[in-house]
């Protein structure tokens, strides 16, 4: 065991819950009411179950929620139909396309058909790149909920959360659109020194050693191990993968970062699960609170880090 800060990801997805609601109550007196539609392509196991647990925390707050669900052999022109009913749908004020597509859909089109008023994990190009631009409408929910954790920490530990990465190397391990480029252009808006690391990285180790921060998307368990990094690294881990533990013969939930390893030269590290997870779907049900706000002519306070 070593001496890290384990980050309590349900705790502070507790408090975001809680100050959601806070201001769901005072759009609701001004006649503001979110809605929440997903669209869910296939049986994938791990997106059916996230679609499910979407809807409790959106039905749990009585947003108005629909998934769509389409089958995995779906036309592209019948998943732009759907995109195009919940866009012109005032009901809806957020949309969110869960992943995995199946390959033959072009998900670069059917993002770029979302409303962006209602695209609230910034997929479409307009939204991602105001995001890259620095001037977000939505920050997407998994890399928001990595610096919403280091932001707490920065500030349980006396720091000024928008200057703590300032000239700070930040590592990100993963380049997928949803969660490492994001994730990029977050840190260098913090003023950050960003190195993007990704399938092609020579030498990961070399570099994720460099990190004061590190933030790990990538989908292999226990990828970056204790050699990996340098002692006082805040190491925030997105992964959430599904190993066989051999002993018992349970499924666990394992992250990409091996914890105990990490954990023993780290200054700070979320663990899987209970990290980076829980922080994420409060933040997209917040989101969707802005976007309604938004649609309704009110400044939203959801949706930035303060
Ligand atoms: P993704 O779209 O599959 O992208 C994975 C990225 O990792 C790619 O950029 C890939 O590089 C890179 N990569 C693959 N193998 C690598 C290696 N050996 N070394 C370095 N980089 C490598 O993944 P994602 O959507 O970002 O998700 C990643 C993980 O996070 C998954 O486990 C997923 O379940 C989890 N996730 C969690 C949350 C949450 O709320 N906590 C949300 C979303 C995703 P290339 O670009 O070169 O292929």
């Amino acid at each position: 065991m070593g001496m890290a800060h384990v980050i309590d990801g349900n705790a502070l997805a507790k408090e975001l819950h809680a100050s959601i609601e806070d201001e769901l109550r005072e759009l609701r007196a001004s006649g503001v009411h979110p809605g929440l539609a997903t669209v869910l392509v296939g049986d994938d196991y791990a997106a059916k179950a996230y679609e499910r647990h979407l809807r409790s925390v959106a039905e749990g707050l009585e947003y108005r929620y629909v998934c769509e669900h389409l089958s995995d052999y779906v036309e592209l022109a019948d998943v732009l139909a759907t995109v195009g009913k919940l866009n012109a749908d005032p009901r809806v004020t957020g949309i969110l396309l869960l992943r995995p597509f199946p390959s033959h859909l072009p998900e670069a089109q059917v993002n770029a058909a979302l409303d962006p008023m209602k695209d609230v994990e910034a997929a479409h190009p307009l939204n991602a790149g105001l995001l890259a631009l620095g001037q977000p409408r939505f920050i997407p929910s998994t890399p928001a909920s990595c610096f919403h954790a280091l932001d707490a920490y920065a500030r349980s530990r006396g720091f000024d959360p928008s200057k703590f990465l300032e000239g700070r190397t930040l590592v990100v391990v993963g380049r997928s659109s949803s969660v490492g480029k994001p994730a990029q252009w977050l840190g260098l808006q913090r003023h950050a020194t960003v190195v993007a690391c990704h399938s092609r990285t020579r030498d990961l180790g070399a570099i994720t050693r460099l990190a004061d921060v590190l933030i790990v998307s990538v989908g292999v368990p226990a990828l970056v191990t204790g050699d990996m990094v340098s002692e006082g690294v805040i190491a925030l881990d997105v992964g959430i993968n599904a190993v066989k533990d051999h002993s018992t013969g349970k499924i666990l939930m394992v992250g990409d970062v091996d914890f105990d390893g990490v954990e023993a030269k780290a200054e700070a590290i979320t663990p899987v699960p209970g990290g980076i997870g829980p922080i994420t779907d409060v933040w997209l049900v917040g989101n969707v609170l802005a976007a309604a706000a938004m649609a309704a002519r009110v400044e939203p306070r959801f949706g930035h880090f303060g």
